[in-house]
């Protein structure tokens, strides 16, 4: 039996102008299950999670998320765009992490953290702290909460990103090539920050060119190209033994 589907893409499709840039993307993620998206520069993989949590608007298709549909009502057949206010409860509920660490500058790393659970969610400050200093210690800052993003490494910047995306205690998380902008030696602990969460049971779709990481935790890779996904299936099978040409040739520029 398989478990409830944390996500449901369903023949998304998207366009900017007449460049179509999804041409009907499936895939599924079921509950506690990684996701590793794969695929050349421009072939929409930024543009698919922004789909996700509806930061762009889908153009055809049916998104859901948690069993709901994200960012539409859905009303005898036809769809309709929910309310900012509506959308921003849905997408609160969704971490994202990206290529740059986009954190506040002005604020240290314990403020950054408890930003949105205080602000967004209302939840109390002392609480709220307290929380902050747990996700700071289990990405391994738990000294660096007074510091501000500048004295903090790329790496640092990026698991305190991570650890603010997991105070609003997301039931999903989408990383969107969190490395890429980091010098080699920083990676690692990034990835094992993401290799815990994974463990611990989260939900995640990871777009990465890390195939080492990809290997190791994702329960389904997808090789999208040009819109389409091209190819997915277990790391067995797309990165060890890919069958399609396309992929044959991502991953030798890769790996
Ligand atoms: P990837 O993340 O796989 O590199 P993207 O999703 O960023 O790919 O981009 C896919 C295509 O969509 C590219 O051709 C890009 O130029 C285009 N694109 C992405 N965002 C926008 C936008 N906001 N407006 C116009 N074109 C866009
Ligand atoms: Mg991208």
């Amino acid at each position: 039996m398989s478990k409830p589907l944390m996500v449901d893409a369903r023949a998304i499709r998207k366009s900017f102008g007449a460049n179509e840039v999804l041409k009907g993307i499936t895939l599924q993620v079921e509950q506690g299950q990684v996701l590793c998206l794969l695929g050349p520069s421009g072939s929409g993989k930024s543009t698919f999670l922004r789909c996700i949590n509806h930061l762009e608007t889908i153009n055809g298709g049916r998104l859901y998320v948690d069993g709901e549909l994200m960012g539409f009502k859905e009303k005898s057949d036809a769809i309709y765009e929910m309310k900012p206010t509506a959308i921003a409860k849905q997408r609160a509920e969704i971490g994202m992490v990206f290529q740059r660490f986009n954190l506040f500058p002005h604020l240290t790393a314990l403020e950054n953290i408890i930003e949105a659970p205080v602000g967004v969610k209302g939840v109390p400050k002392a609480e709220a702290i307290a929380k902050a200093r747990e996700l700071l210690d289990s990405v391994g800052l738990a000294d660096k909460a007074d510091s501000y993003p500048s004295q903090l490494s790329g790496g640092q910047q990026q698991r305190v990103a991570i650890a603010r995306a997991l105070a609003m205690e997301p039931k999903l998380m989408l990383f969107d090539e969190p490395t890429s902008a980091l010098d080699p030696e920083l990676v690692g602990d990034v990835l094992d920050v993401m290799r815990k969460l994974a463990k611990s049971g989260m939900t995640m779709i990871v777009v990465t060119h890390e195939m080492g990481f990809a290997r190791e935790v994702a329960d389904t890779v997808v090789f999208m190209d040009g819109g389409v996904v091209v190819e997915s299936g277990s790391p067995t099978e797309v990165i060890e033994n890919p069958q399609n040409p396309r992929t044959k040739a991502f991953l030798s520029s890769v790996l």
